[in-house]
């Protein structure tokens, strides 16, 4: 096996999110506004996006590298034509343990067992509001509330067990409903995961004041149904635990803003179209479809992916407050083009 690279704050390369779509069925407000995400935004053309093919190739050349999991997410990946086909070539990769997928939920009730079938592991379906009228506004299409939970009651069905939730909790939009949202999921062996509001990309109006510090959002459930912190599935691991005290299950919290976690990341990211970023909030990423379209071997592909890794300093949470005091507007990178 050949030495797997370390960067400059010593963190290996574990994971790798591979986004297969810039397109999306949604325009959740903090992710793809509508007003910005339009008729008249460029989607990416079909020959600018990887081919199976090639998203296959670099998986395998990454795991090479030391990655273990893979994440599939877009922009919408359920959008994409065939996933399920998609997700059992990534599964056969010898060395993958883990192949999750992140999605609306929209496309479940007609994709659920297929991408059971394929070998999906885990699923994370994201819901920002129990209430039609509050989601409706959050995801920019009046899409209901209903329309997910079908989504997720085909996933059970199917044999997904342990979903995760994902609510993105902003405050005076759908913070009130944290409490609610825990109660709903409570008993079901699903984890609800409350991610506080980032400033990825540059047009979805972040502001600090927005962000509902992980801390409250925890006070809050807990001063309902009362918690306590587990340790951590593994090192790196995104979110914080807590368990229900009554045994009811869990809940996590990701705290990106407020409590940064960049020391363990261990996060690599490929845009649709093939650039390699090393964080969320980097302006620009690496292009490794110019090195799979101009005949490059893997063995090269594998040194530059190498040399890119070995080169990495982010740590972008850590040093935000410093970097938005000295002005915003700096160039970041769209959520729905690497796909969180
Ligand atoms: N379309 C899929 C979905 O919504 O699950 C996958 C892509 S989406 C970009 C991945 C995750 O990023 C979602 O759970 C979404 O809520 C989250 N996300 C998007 N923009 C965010 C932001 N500004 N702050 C925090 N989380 C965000
Ligand atoms: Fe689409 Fe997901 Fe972004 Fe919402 S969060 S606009 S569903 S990509
Ligand atoms: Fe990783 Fe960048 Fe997020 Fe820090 S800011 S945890 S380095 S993706």
């Amino acid at each position: 096996m050949t030495q797997q690279p370390i960067d400059i704050l010593a963190r290996p390369m574990r994971d790798l999110r591979i986004s297969v779509t810039d397109r999306c069925n949604l325009r959740c407000t903090y992710c793809m506004p509508a007003e910005i995400f339009d008729k008249d935004h460029a989607f990416l053309p079909r020959g600018e996006i990887l081919s199976y093919e090639e998203i296959v190739r670099l998986a395998r050349i990454f795991v090479g590298l030391g990655v273990k999991k893979l994440r599939i997410t877009g922009g919408e990946p359920t959008l994409r034509r065939d996933l399920p086909g998609l997700i059992a070539q990534l599964r056969a990769i010898e060395g993958v343990e883990d192949v999750a997928l992140t999605t609306n939920g929209l496309l479940l009730t007609k994709l659920a067992t297929h991408l059971r079938a394929a070998g999906l592991d885990r699923l994370t379906v994201s819901l920002d509001s129990l209430d039609d009228a509050i989601f409706g506004r959050i995801n920019g299409r009046g899409v209901h509330v209903q329309a997910v939970l079908d989504g997720i009651a085909a996933a059970e069905a199917a044999g997904f067990e342990r979903l995760k939730i994902n609510m993105v909790v902003q405050r005076s939009v759908n913070d009130h409903e944290v409490v609610s949202m825990a109660k709903h999921f409570k008993n079901t062996g699903h984890i609800v995961r409350f991610i506080e509001f980032m400033d990825v990309g540059t047009t979805n109006g972040w502001r600090m004041d927005l962000v509902v510090p992980a801390r409250d959002v925890i006070a809050r459930i807990g001063a309902e149904m009362p918690l306590e912190p587990i340790d951590p599935n593994y090192r790196g691991e995104v979110a914080a635990r807590y368990r229900y005290k009554d045994g009811m299950g869990e809940i996590g919290i990701i705290s990106s803003v407020t409590v940064p976690f960049c020391g363990t990341c261990n996060r690599a990211r490929l845009s649709a179209k093939g650039e390699l970023f090393t964080c969320l909030f980097a302006g620009r990423g690496n292009d490794l479809r110019a090195l799979l379209r101009n005949g490059t071997s893997d063995a090269g592909i594998e040194a530059a992916v190498r040399t890119i890794w070995t080169k990495r300093d982010d740590r972008y949470s850590e040093i935000r407050t410093a970097l938005t005091a000295g002005g915003a507007g700096s160039k970041r990178v769209e959520m729905s083009y690497i796909g969180g």
